[in-house]
């Protein structure tokens, strides 16, 4: 018997429903032929040329999918599919890699990323909404946020993904109360993961060198979420322009942090954290990726 089925079985023998645990929720789902109880991811993708490269980060993310069970599909929210005056999700079968970037090496325009679609987990987190109307779109492939980091964590392209777009034009706190409704998915085994960065700001990017020392701001906003993370203040997080300067300098737009609000969203503030990777790069990008929940 798998160890953590044994585990699961035994508490609940043990303890009844009162002592269970996530090992025995995760269990449970099984038996109801839901799959693994997931985690919520956030992953700072950073360069596209992440996509092709083997450093400290793109090997974090190998470890997280040897570490991770298998999700039934994944939901990725990513900065580069920003949708104005409305939600919209992708319910394409098979979903075109899309090189959404210029000025990259031919190598990068060559990757693909062939991972199935899953329009029926699709439809399912599009009726999980109620905040909003979530519009099918049957067209939108892969964005670079998402096909970057996914090439990583499941180099076989083998998991189901659909993508879910940014209203552009609803608030953080509006965002937030959005992935809230798309919690339960998790149970029913999709992996949520949030594709941005911690701080984002592209004009003030030290291009010439990318080990380049942070800027005072970006090292004071990333630990600031580094440290509510850590606390299980969400609402902080979902608050941050009361940071006032030091967060128009993180984001003087938030398409990159707004991700990390459906990371947040679907997850309990009380879930075990897990630091993924952490570091600033070229001045003011921070490549901080975590999890929230079993994984
Ligand atoms: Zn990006």
């Amino acid at each position: 018997m798998h160890r953590r089925q044994f585990l699961g079985l035994a508490a609940l023998a043990a303890g009844g429903a009162g002592a269970m645990r996530l090992t025995d929720l995760d269990q449970v789902s099984r038996d109801l032929g839901r799959g693994p109880v997931m985690p919520s991811v956030f992953i700072g993708h950073g360069s596209p040329m992440n996509a092709i490269q083997d450093n400290a980060f793109t090997r974090s993310l190998a470890r997280l999918g040897r570490r991770l069970d298998r999700p039934k599909a994944v939901l990725v929210v990513s900065a580069h599919w920003l949708t104005p005056g409305r939600t919209m999700v992708a319910l394409s079968p098979a979903p075109e890699t899309i090189h959404d970037f210029g000025g990259f090496p031919d190598e990068l325009f060559q990757v693909r990323y062939p991972a199935p679609g899953a329009p029926e987990a699709a439809r399912k987190a599009a009726a999980a909404v109620t905040s909003v109307q979530v519009h099918e779109d049957h067209e939108m492939g892969l964005d670079h946020g998402a096909w970057s980091v996914l090439k990583h964590i499941w180099p076989a392209a083998d998991v189901p993904v659909f993508q879910m777009s940014l209203n552009w034009g609803m608030t953080p706190a509006e965002h937030h109360a959005l992935s809230h409704q798309l919690k339960a998915l998790r149970n029913d085994g999709i992996l949520v993961l949030g594709s941005g960065n911690v701080v984002h700001n592209l004009g003030r990017l030290n291009w010439s060198d990318p080990s380049a020392p942070p800027f005072d701001w970006a090292q004071e906003f990333d630990a600031f979420v580094g440290e509510r993370l850590a606390a299980g203040d969400h609402q902080a997080l979902v608050d941050y322009t009361s940071l006032g300067a030091v967060a128009r300098l993180a984001h003087p737009t938030n398409d990159h942090y707004l991700p990390l609000l459906y990371t947040l969203g679907t997850a309990g503030f009380d879930e075990p954290l897990t630091e993924l990777h952490s570091g600033l790069e070229m001045g003011s990008i921070s490549m901080r990726s975590f999890m929230l929940g079993p994984g």
